[in-house]
């Protein structure tokens, strides 16, 4: 059984106190929805703040991307310790944006992976095709590709999650049909199946992301290879987000 999981991309919004009072409002909305995981992801100078108002409401704290390195001269960047120690347990990689803006690689993300594992830190590893690849027929090629890369050497999914997240959908208002998402979702688990194990298909999280709403999450949710959603702009307002948790109910 997959335990279902919301996670909130709350990207480049909101400072320390807005954070905080974010955090209360959804701690308060969503009291007594058990069988669920949320974790929310705040920027870096927010999490200290993000870890004193989750307290000990059990939301999980993520970052929203991370660095291979332990330390050393790599200016403006985040060790995996370093977040560990400003309270994450989760830490998103390979977000579209990054790939986008910020040259993210496939091989980064493999890198990445690693350095997360290695602290303890869960990944919640993000593909998906652009709008172009997906009319050119090309998604399934995209994704596998991604995934070989990404994943390359890494066999004990224990630890990972898998956001499906096609950039088309994602902040445009336009998610991925149920029966679009769904089948990429499936190709995915196969794609795990078969090269990391069945075990290992089976209990791996495997998140929709692109223009989750409170109005269209239920559908989503109900097909059988999604098992929870990545959110960003639904993830800022206290009530979509925990209206999103609470109708997330155990599979
Ligand atoms: C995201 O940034 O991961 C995302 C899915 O954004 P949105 O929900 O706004 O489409």
């Amino acid at each position: 059984m997959r335990k279902r999981l919301i996670a909130g991309n709350w990207k480049l919004q909101n400072n320390s106190s807005q954070t905080t009072e974010l955090i209360g409002k959804i701690i308060a909305l969503t009291a007594g929805a058990g069988g669920v995981d949320t974790v929310v992801a705040p920027t870096f100078t927010s999490l200290h703040a993000a870890r004193a108002a989750i307290g000990s409401s059990g939301i999980g704290l993520a970052a929203q991307d991370i660095f291979w390195e332990e330390k050393g001269a790599f200016t403006g960047e985040i060790a995996p310790a370093m977040l560990v120690d400003a309270g994450c347990q989760w830490a998103i990689i390979g977000h579209s944006e990054r790939r986008q803006y910020f040259g993210e690689t496939d091989e980064t993300v493999n890198k990445k992976i690693k350095a997360a594992l290695k602290v303890g830190l869960k990944p919640i590893v993000c593909v998906g095709e652009t709008l172009d690849g997906r009319e050119s027929g090309k998604t399934e090629q995209i994704i596998e590709k991604q995934l070989v890369g990404g994943f390359k050497d890494i066999t004990d999914f224990s630890q990972i999650v898998v956001a499906y997240e096609p950039v088309w959908a994602i902040g445009t208002g336009k998610n991925a049909s149920p029966a679009q998402a769904q089948e990429v979702h499936a190709f995915i688990r196969t794609w795990i199946a078969k090269n990391v194990g069945k075990g290992a298909a089976d209990n791996t999280r495997i998140l929709y992301g692109g223009s989750v709403k409170a109005s269209n999450a239920a559908e989503l949710l109900a097909c059988p290879d999604i098992d929870g959603a990545l959110i960003g702009g639904a993830s800022l307002i206290a009530d979509d987000f925990s209206a999103i948790i609470r109708l997330s109910v155990e599979k």
